[in-house]
């Protein structure tokens, strides 16, 4: 819809210039340009005006091999020249260097300049005197069916760097992947070899596929609403450089301008399609074009809730840039509605109608565009018809008002035809056995059987004529028929077959051809057979499949059962690889029987992780345990060998000292702590933890003294944890 009414901005404007470009009178004269008498004093005293540009890209300006500037920077120069007296120079480099050189007075100023590019406070600039629009093209394949602003969307777009409204550009392209090129030329190259599905280029496209010899591998798909307006800008106290420039420019005017655009940029129009005086003539003078379709004829053209969708709309797409007008789309109900809106002279054109005898009394066709295969469907237990002669006598029906109907009548006259008002009552009819048949083009029929699931229906033949489907204007009208003329023939194949790709995928994809049907039967019948033999096969296999998990199983149950055995008798914690509490017991117990029998004495330090469950809520189960491992490996390497270690039972560890006052205890046990407060642990970062300590007391069980350890590691956590305490009773505390 945007681009429509920017076509339509575009038509107008066309309009404009065409009826000024054809009044002689207001050809620019040279030096038609009025200037104040302050403006030719300046004119007087700076007569060579030297500007630069960053932009030494063709067709805009570049050196011929004599160094010489040429370009349309140039020729425009020389029409300013004409108007002003001036002498222009140019200087070409980078944007920063040109800038440069502005400001410190070396260069009057820049041309080929947007005024959103470069900081606008710092120039006075002219009025715009290239306004160029922004054009998506595609790979001649187009592969993805682009043919306007709906189908780019989530497509992979190139845009150069530099594009001077990068901004404005993309906000209009909507929902697509930009890939940014640092230059026109590299894009273009990317876009041939498939890299990327449209680019972003202005009109200089023409000239340089033309210079880089790809004008055959890429094609443009449509015009977007984006323009890029280039100026002239000077210096802040050059106003009046500024002012002398519009002047110029207002003079040269819009014709002058288009011809020098059409010498470099070879635009749209010129491009493609030569048009004689009277059919431009009739272009420019008419207004608005209205066309109708048949609202019901998806994927050829169908009315979407008043949008026209469809092959003949992407075509018409193509149709309206290439001419850079737009379209009306009159939305009709139906066919025949059409048809009498044609007839009253409502619409200028239909766009996809059959040429018949009948029809030719009134309407005139251009070259058909559009083939459609005719088939028929019939009831479901209908044998294939493989002779359309065995319909003789049966009653067929038809869509009111189609061309069938008079083509069909005339080639087979015995054939009893029914006219229907639409496929879904012709359909319906079928069902019901009140027709024979209902012939229409084979993707409608395919496409209605399949979305509103008519399963007593099959298409089961096909008319070998070829029906081909032509734009039909009012009889008589030459001019506009030789203009759709001239369109249809513009389209490339590549083009034909891009838009017939994109709707038959849509429409035959999802449908049973009924020829591709029979091969299916066929090779699926082949398929059934082979899998049953092979399911024969597979059963025998199963049998002894299951006869070897049982046996599995009860080895399995065994092994599990050894296992258990094996785990109970086990001294190894299996997480962490140290001892694990069964074997701290035996070794607690082994310690304080040789206390009592040797009158020497041991400590036990008791750990306790702090925090842990934080640790677990924070970096998961899988962590704390990964952490408790390389826990229990720090300890085991800061102890003596001597000492046992082992895992009391979740984040508690205990740690046997043979042979060790309580003080030598309370000491290790800092270090310990201390080595554990400064070790980055992997997962899980640093960590603290509270360590309480006993010392064998003559007496002791290991009831007591364990009894004696957790008291301490309780104060030591009451304390504020990542502390060690020891011999509750004695409130013997090492400070941190
Ligand atoms: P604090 O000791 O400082 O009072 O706090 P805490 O958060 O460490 O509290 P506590 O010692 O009571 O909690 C022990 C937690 O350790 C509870 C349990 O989720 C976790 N835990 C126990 N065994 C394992 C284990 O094998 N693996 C993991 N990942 N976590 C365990
Ligand atoms: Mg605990
Ligand atoms: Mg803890």
């Amino acid at each position: 819809m945007q681009k429509q009414g920017v076509l339509r901005l575009i038509s107008t404007i066309c309009c404009i210039l065409a009826l000024w470009c054809l009044n002689p009178l207001s050809a620019a004269e040279p030096s038609n340009t009025v200037l104040s008498e302050p403006e030719k004093e300046f004119i007087l005293h700076n007569p060579v005006i030297k500007l630069g540009t960053g932009q030494a890209t063709a067709p805009y300006l570049f050196f011929n091999a004599q160094n010489n500037a040429q370009g349309f920077d140039r020729d425009y120069a020389d029409l300013i020249e004409q108007q002003t007296g001036f002498t222009i120079e140019f200087e070409v480099g980078s944007w920063g260097h040109v800038q440069n050189k502005v400001a410190n007075g070396e260069l009057h100023g820049l041309s080929n300049i947007a005024q959103s590019h470069i900081n606008q406070s710092s120039y006075r600039y002219s009025e715009p005197y290239l306004s160029l629009p922004s054009v998506v093209v595609v790979n001649r394949m187009n592969h993805h069916g682009i043919f306007t602003i709906d189908d780019i969307q989530y497509k992979r777009v190139g845009v150069q760097q530099l594009h001077q409204d990068a901004e404005l550009l993309t906000a209009e392209l909507g929902d697509v992947d930009i890939v940014y090129f640092p230059d026109a030329y590299k894009m273009l190259h990317a876009l041939v070899e498939n890299d990327i599905d449209a680019a972003v280029i202005d009109e200089s496209l023409y000239y340089l596929s033309d210079e880089m010899e790809i004008r055959d591998f890429i094609s443009t798909a449509f015009v977007l609403k984006n323009h890029q307006q280039l100026h002239f800008a000077f210096k802040p106290n050059h106003q009046i450089l500024a002012d002398i420039f519009s002047k110029a420019i207002a003079a040269i005017g819009p014709c002058k301008t288009n011809d020098l655009k059409r010498h470099w940029f070879r635009s749209f129009d010129e491009h493609n399609i030569e048009f004689t005086h009277a059919e431009k003539t009739y272009l420019y003078s008419k207004k608005r074009f209205k066309y109708c379709i048949d609202p019901n004829w998806f994927p050829y053209e169908a009315n979407d809730n008043g949008k026209h969708i469809g092959m003949t709309a992407d075509i018409l797409a193509l149709f309206q840039q290439k001419l850079q007008i737009s379209f009306e789309y009159l939305p009709t109900k139906s066919w025949v509605e059409t048809m009498d809106r044609m007839k009253n002279g409502e619409c200028d054109w239909i766009t996809l109608a059959m040429a018949t005898p009948q029809r030719e009394t009134f309407l005139d066709f251009t070259e058909p565009y559009i083939n459609v295969p005719l088939v028929i469907a019939t009831s479901h237990d209908t044998d294939f018809i493989a002779d359309i002669g065995i319909l003789d006598g049966k009653s067929i029906g038809f869509i009111k008002g189609y061309a069938f109907i008079e083509l069909i009548s005339r080639q087979y006259p015995e054939i009893d035809i029914v006219a229907v008002d639409d496929i879904h009552q012709g359909l319906y009819m079928v069902e019901q056995g009140e027709l024979f048949g209902f012939a229409d083009s084979h993707s409608n029929i395919s496409l209605h059987l399949q979305l509103h699931g008519i399963g007593k229906v099959k298409v089961s033949g096909r008319f070998d004529e070829k029906f081909e489907l032509s734009m039909a204007v009012p009889h008589g009208d030459t001019v506009l028929l030789s203009i759709l003329d001239k369109l249809v023939d513009s389209l490339s194949s590549q083009q034909h077959q891009a838009i017939l790709n994109k709707y038959m995928s849509v429409s035959y994809q999802q449908v049973i051809d009924y020829r591709v049907a029979y091969q299916v039967i066929v090779i699926f019948s082949i398929v059934t057979l082979l899998i049953l033999l092979w399911n024969r096969r597979i059963h025998s296999e199963k049998q002894k499949y299951r006869a070897l998990v049982a046996e599995l199983k009860e080895k399995d149950h065994k092994l599990q059962i050894a296992y258990k055995k094996l785990e109970q008798v086990s001294t190894i914690d299996k997480l962490t690889g140290i001892y694990n509490r069964r074997k701290i017991d035996e070794a607690l117990k082994e310690e304080l029987s040789r206390s009592q029998r040797s009158d020497s004495v041991f400590s036990i330090m008791l750990l306790d992780i702090d925090y842990f469950k934080a640790v677990n809520d924070n970096y998961g189960h899988h962590a704390g345990d990964k952490f408790l491992v390389e826990f229990a490996h720090l300890v085991s390497t800061n102890k003596r060998e001597t000492d046992f270690f082992g895992r009391w039972g979740g984040e508690e560890f205990i740690l046997i000292l043979p042979n060790t006052l309580l003080q030598q205890a309370m000491h290790k046990a800092e270090r310990l702590r201390q080595i554990i407060e400064r070790n980055r642990f992997t997962k899980v970062g640093y960590q603290s933890v509270s360590i309480g300590v006993s010392t064998y007391q003559y007496g002791d069980d290991t009831e007591t003294l364990m009894q004696r350890a957790d008291r301490s590691l309780y104060h030591a956590k009451a304390e504020g944890r990542n502390t060690v305490m020891g011999q509750a009773e004695f409130d013997f505390e090492v400070n941190k």
